[in-house]
Parts: structure tokens; sequence; C-alpha cells
């Protein structure tokens, strides 16, 4: 999950980045407020998880405090890049001299940490990139060595930084390490004309699994989800993750939904969502998961594939057949029980006889019989 650029700021504060003196607000008054503590001028700069504000008018120079509440007032409720500016941060303006680009993101592939950095930072990092990849320094970071500060000026030589980048280098380390991050990048690093080194523009995406100990944005965050279902989920305490097919997938288990939404792909249908009710299958679970996945109106057909553990299969029919009565089913259903009591959860579903609900007895046949419905109906 991505912070917003002031809270990415505050941790570079933290770990003793220099960052430019900064203030959020809602309110185009407090915003000439603001500006006229920071001295008069100052950049108003829309709060939006997304990059490329500068080129889409979500940065602007404001030369003094009515102008700031100006720009404040136009920006906020507007939508950048698909993203409602609901709150602008006004900084301090600084004198760049040079623009830099450093980053830290996880390289899953490589089983470590990639640093990235460059000498041509600023907004056309993406163009530079794509152009002249000479000018972009990657070099691969051992998670359990860090960056020492031997890395540190390995990293800024390569990039061509200057030496003193490196304990901006190190920091930034710090705070991937200490706040659980999958990346965090610096994009503008300045150099200003006075000669220090500030972090303009931060971004930071934490490793959702590490939320339980970094309590400090968890609700904040949660709250932001981009997006809406997954947060109903969410709120749930359902382990949801939309997709952006058309066969909803419910299962228990990590390992056994990714095999399903495998399998689903195999007969050449696309998944649309992941989600793992785990150990409990309760009829309140299979309701909060049916109605998630039933409000996704790219959903046509649902695919339950549960293996009978220690939750045992007739406890996650009762749970579909109760589950039924709570949610109007409104697209096709196929459930495969098998494991524990499955002959048993079949019987019950049988008994129930729902006529959108349908029965399979292996993995491959539920699959294909849940992507045939969802393609059937597409073709309807
Ligand atoms: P992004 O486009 O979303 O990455 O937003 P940034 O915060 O990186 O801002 C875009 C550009 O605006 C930066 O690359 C800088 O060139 C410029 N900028 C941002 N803050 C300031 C500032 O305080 N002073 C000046 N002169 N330029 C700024
Ligand atoms: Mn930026």
């Amino acid at each position: 999950m991505d912070l917003y650029e002031h809270q990415a700021r505050e941790l570079f504060a933290e770990h003793g980045i220099l960052v430019p003196r900064a203030e959020v607000t809602d309110s185009p008054k407090e915003a000439r407020e603001i500006a006229r503590r920071l001295g008069g001028r100052a950049v108003v700069k829309a709060q939006v998880k997304t990059g490329g504000r500068g080129k889409a008018g979500g940065v602007r120079l404001a030369a003094d405090p009515a102008a700031a509440e100006l720009t404040a007032r136009q920006m906020l409720g507007t939508a950048i890049k698909g993203h409602t500016v609901r709150t602008v941060m006004l900084a301090e303006t600084v004198d760049i001299e040079s623009e830099f680009y450093v980053s830290y993101v996880l390289d899953r592939a490589a089983g470590r940490f990639l640093a990235i950095a460059s000498a041509e930072g600023g907004m056309d990092i993406e163009e530079v990139a794509a152009t002249r990849p000479q000018a972009v320094a990657r070099v691969p970071v051992d998670p359990a060595e860090g960056v020492t500060s031997a890395k540190a000026g390995e990293i800024a030589h390569a990039a061509g930084l200057p030496p003193r980048t490196a304990d901006v280098l190190m920091r930034l380390w710090q705070v991937l390490v200490r706040e659980d991050a999958l990346l965090v990048e610096v994009n503008p690093l300045v150099r200003t004309r006075q000669g220090q080194l500030l972090a303009l523009d931060g971004k930071v995406t934490l490793d959702g699994n590490a939320v339980f100990r970094q309590s400090r944005w968890g609700a904040e965050t949660e709250a932001a989800h981009a997006d809406p279902l997954e947060a109903a989920a969410a709120a749930k305490g359902l382990h949801y993750v939309r997709l952006d097919g058309e066969v909803g997938i419910i299962g228990n288990g990590a390992g056994l939904v990714m095999s399903t939404l495998d399998v689903v792909a195999g007969c050449g249908a696309r998944p649309a969502n992941f989600l793992d009710i785990g150990g409990g299958a309760s009829a309140r679970v299979m309701a909060d998961g049916l109605s998630v996945i039933l409000s996704d109106p790219a959903v046509r057909s649902v695919l339950v594939n549960v293996f009978g553990g220690i939750t045992a299969c007739d406890a996650v029919a009762d749970g579909i057949v109760r589950a039924l009565d709570d949610v109007r089913l409104t697209k096709p259903l196929v459930v495969r029980l098998d494991g524990n009591n499955a002959a048993r959860g079949r019987a019950l579903l049988d008994e129930r006889a729902h006529p959108l609900v349908q029965q399979a007895t292996t993995m491959d046949g539920a699959a294909r019989r849940a992507a045939e419905l969802a393609t059937a109906s597409r073709e309807a």
C-alpha cells in the first residue's frame, strides 16, 4: 500500500533526510495561512497517490498567500489522473540547482533489492530511463548486508551523484528497513543553490504483510484503499484482491486459491478476484464473500473451490446454503467440495437445489464449468 507524499516526507524527516518545511490542509483559507507561515511563496501540491502530478497540474507555484488560497481552491475536489484531491500540501519553495533520482525497490525475481539512481532526476525520469538507460544506475543490494557506507558510495558513484548523497542513500535504506517498505523513492532529490540536499518528493510503498506492526499508517491507508470493493472486503476481514477478469473465485487457503486462479486461466477465462476464506467458512464469511464478489459488475460466474480439512465440507456447504438466504444470487455458482465430509457437503447443496448452483467433483471440471458459464453469458 502506498503512502501519501506528506506521509513519506514525514518518514524521511524522522530518519534525518532533509525536507522542505510543509503543511497539509483540506481548506483553501488555511492554505493561505500556511503560505504566510512559510514566508509567502509556496508550492501547492495535490496529495494523490499517483506520480506525474507536476505534468498534470498537481504541483503549482503560488507567489503569495492569496495565490496559494486560490490555487488550493482550484485543486481541491478536482481529479488528478483519476484521483480526487482531498488535501493539498504547501511547501516552502527552494532554489533548485540539480535534480536527482534515488530509490530502492524489491527485486522479487532476484530475491534482493535494487538501488536505482540517476543524476538526471525530476519529472522526465521515465523518459530518461527509456531513451538513455545508461543514465540510470542499477545496483543490487543484498538485504542481509544493507546499504553500508561503501555500498552507498558505490551507488552514488555509479549514478554520477555528488559523493555526499551517500549519506541520504544510507538514511533512505533505513526508512525502507524500519518501515517495512517494498519501495522507497525520492524524486527529485535536489541540490539547492545554497548547497543543501533536500528530498522534494517521495514515494513509499509499505509491505501489506507488515501492516500489523506499522499500525501508525494502518487505519488511514486501509480506509484510503484504492478499490472500493477491496475496502469493503477488508472491513469484513476478508482476504480479497480484485483482478480484472470475469470468474469470481472463493477458496480456502492461499495455495488452493492461487491454483484455482491458474486452472481458471488455463480454461480460457480470467479470474475476477482472489478471495481466501481461510479456515473460517461460516455462513457469515460465505455471505460476506459472496456479496463482495457479486457486487463486482464484471463477475459472470462464481467458483467456490474448497478442500475440507479442519473446516469440513459440510460446514462449508451449510455456510453456502445459509448465505443463499442472505444474499440474492444473481450469477451462476459452481461449487467443488472435496476432502473431509465432502459427501455430506454435496448432499446439503443438492437438498437446497438452488437453480443457479451446480456442483462439480474435480477442480478442473469446476473451473471448466465456471469458465463456460462466464463466456456463455458474455456472448449472450
Ligand atoms: P510529481 O510530478 O508528482 O513527481 O511531483 P514532484 O513533487 O516531484 O514535483 C514535480 C516537479 O516540480 C519537481 O521535479 C520540481 O522540478 C518541481 N518542484 C517541486 N517542488 C518545488 C519547489 O519547492 N521549488 C521549485 N522551484 N520547484 C519545485
Ligand atoms: Mn516526483
